[in-house]
């Protein structure tokens, strides 16, 4: 599948990578927005959140521990930031391989462009 998330997973490309495990990898973006911007990504290849349904929605469950994990490693567990889901075209995404956006290190505008 020519999907980039499911080649860095296959480590076929490289990621500056911060956590990984059986289930769930993480690393830097390649392009941040902000002074901390990782990627949470399941190692399994669900398209959005649109495609979580019974079978294998209890990654969230795990993506959200080892979002919490990463705000506390970086230090912005406190000050806050942002967990960010963009789904579809409107939404702007962009990779179609679930990910979530760990931003902070900066103030968090609202609303969002
Ligand atoms: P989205 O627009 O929500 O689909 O987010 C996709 C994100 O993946 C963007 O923030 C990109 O900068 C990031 N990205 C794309 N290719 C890579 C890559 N090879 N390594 C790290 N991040 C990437
Ligand atoms: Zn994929």
């Amino acid at each position: 599948m020519d999907c980039i998330f499911c080649k860095i997973i296959q480590h076929e490309i490289p990621a500056n990578t911060v956590y990984e495990d059986d289930e769930v990898i993480a690393f830097k973006d390649i392009n941040p927005q902000a002074p901390i911007h990782l990627l949470i990504v399941p190692k399994e290849h669900v398209a959005s959140i649109m495609e979580i349904n019974d079978d294998n929605r209890e990654i969230l469950n795990k993506i959200i521990q080892v979002a919490q994990n990463l705000a506390r490693q970086n230090n912005i567990d406190n000050k806050g930031f942002r967990l960010v889901v963009n789904t579809g075209d409107d939404g702007g995404q962009t990779v179609k391989h679930l990910h979530f956006h760990l931003l902070g290190g900066r103030f968090m505008t609202w609303p969002p462009g």
